[in-house]
């Protein structure tokens, strides 16, 4: 059999094969079927950000599912338009026009499709959408993060942001929506209240912590506690990253994830300030916990060979490959090749979609994924490096097994 073959059959194989999806930020869906959603909302979420560097005037909400919400369809057609051929083919827009294509029928967003996009859209935007969806993908259960605990779906189970707010007096001394009734008078209160924090949401359903990387010094209980004396008297009104307060209970955060068993996902790679995002400032956490369980996202894009290294280096790191097929479609093909080469199977969780309201392109995301996974395994097959069984058994570790072990999801399936 050439190459070929072998992909197209692992091809068809992997849309056989249940899917953990790792990480979305789906909301529960009502909040998605009282969404007005119309053909532009295929652009909101990172398309738009595609379209703003392109020139688009950049939206006042980037979040919001529609550009802007406040003015008629047309004119929010009329702000994309221009724009369109010029993202056509980055990743985020090849999902976006798969999953138009899969769900709608249509082959591409213009003048004369728009209306009749918008349309069918909303006549499929009722209860069971996202059952259509995660069928449409085999996905089995998917982890969310949209702060909330309550997401009314079977297949939804929560990751919950690991807060531990220090900039100002008024923000570290006001968690009551989070920490319930604790009063904040101290250090230890604090630390208190986010440990009690995470108990709650252990207790509703969470299954991890999300934090995301930055450069963290040292933890210093005395410096943090001086700092912390220092924000409650009004002799600091706002502490300017790095503090110590900050470094301390980051690090004080982690530990209450850990104590509680739950696994510790941390954002890692390009967004914003790229700068603060390399993944290798997670180093101090891995060397100071050696038994939390660290569930590293996005491969630290761009940095992807230093982040691989810290699953190389650290038994406490899992890599998750969520957003990654779509950052750039090329760079995960090769990730993969090469996570094949350096990480043993069992610690690589290989999908997440990462999307918010358009949950329609986490099947054109994770068809990106499955067709780089089919290519790679096919290779090493055609090149006589493995079996197509044993590609089989490491590509269900990577969907499927690995992150119901690594989240203890075995019985919520
Ligand atoms: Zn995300």
């Amino acid at each position: 059999m050439d190459r070929i073959d072998i992909e197209n059959g692992l091809f068809e194989t992997l849309e056989q094969m249940p899917v953990i999806d790792c990480h979305e930020h789906m909301f529960p869906e009502k909040v998605r079927l009282e969404t007005p959603v119309d053909a532009v909302t295929f652009f909101c979420h990172y398309n738009r950000f595609d379209l703003v560097v392109a020139g688009m005037k950049p939206p006042k909400d980037p979040w919001a599912p529609v550009i802007p919400a406040d003015i008629p369809f047309e004119k929010r057609w009329k702000m994309i338009k221009p724009y369109l051929p010029l993202i056509r083919h980055t990743s985020y827009a090849k999902a976006a026009f798969m999953s138009l294509k899969k769900f709608y029928g249509f082959d591409d967003f213009n003048d004369a499709t728009v209306k009749p996009i918008t349309e069918a859209m909303r006549k499929a935007n009722k209860k069971g959408i996202y059952d259509r969806v995660f069928d449409a993908c085999n996905i089995k259960l998917a982890l969310t993060q949209c702060a909330s605990t309550r997401l009314n779906h079977k297949r939804m189970v929560p990751v919950m942001p690991l807060r531990f707010e220090t900039d100002t007096w008024e923000l570290l001394s006001r968690q009551e929506a989070w920490f319930g009734k604790v009063k904040i008078n101290t250090l230890d209160d604090l630390l208190a209240g986010i440990d009690k924090y995470v108990g709650r949401v252990k207790k509703e359903g969470a299954v991890g912590m999300k934090m995301v990387i930055n450069p963290y010094g040292e933890p210093d209980r005395k410096a943090a506690e001086e700092l912390f004396n220092k924000l409650k008297r009004g002799e600091e009104k706002v502490l300017r990253y790095p503090n110590a307060l900050r470094d301390y209970v980051a690090d004080e955060a982690v530990k209450a994830a850990e104590k509680h068993g739950l696994v510790i996902a941390v954002h890692t790679g390009y967004w914003g300030d790229l700068r603060l995002m390399d993944p290798l400032h997670l180093i101090p956490f891995l060397v100071r916990h050696p038994d939390a369980r660290f569930d590293v996202y996005h491969l630290g894009f761009p940095w992807v060979r230093q982040c691989i290294q810290l699953a190389r280096n650290y038994p406490n790191v899992w890599l998750n490959l969520a957003w990654n097929a779509i950052v750039s479609e090329k760079v995960h093909l090769q990730a993969v090749d090469e996570l094949i080469d350096q990480i043993p199977s069992n610690k690589i969780l290989a999908f997440g979609g990462d999307y918010a309201v358009p949950v329609e392109k986490i099947w054109g995301h994770l068809t990106i994924a499955r067709r780089n996974f089919a290519k790679v395994f096919a290779g090493r097959i055609a090149d006589g490096d493995m079996t197509e069984k044993q590609a089989v058994i490491v590509l269900k570790k990577w969907l499927y097994d690995n992150p119901i072990a690594l989240y203890g999801l075995k019985n919520r399936i």
